[in-house]
């Protein structure tokens, strides 16, 4: 069954909003590498009507 690796895909990486100040799940959240080596996610806050970014360092 592949149903667990789909899963730890989709794994949700949640972050704090500093627009509406909310902690929440990123929405397209996507990966990226920075030059010290370490991963950050970045993605779209997933409140209703808001359009502040979250950043979050997953490693
Ligand atoms: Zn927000």
């Amino acid at each position: 069954m592949v149903c667990l690796e789909h899963m730890s895909e989709m794994a949700v990486i949640e972050g704090f909003c500093l627009k509406c100040k909310t902690y929440g799940p990123i929405k397209d959240g996507q990966l990226f590498k920075m030059s010290n080596g370490r991963t950050r996610m970045g993605g779209h806050c997933s409140q209703l009507g808001c359009t502040g970014k979250i950043s979050k360092i997953v490693s």
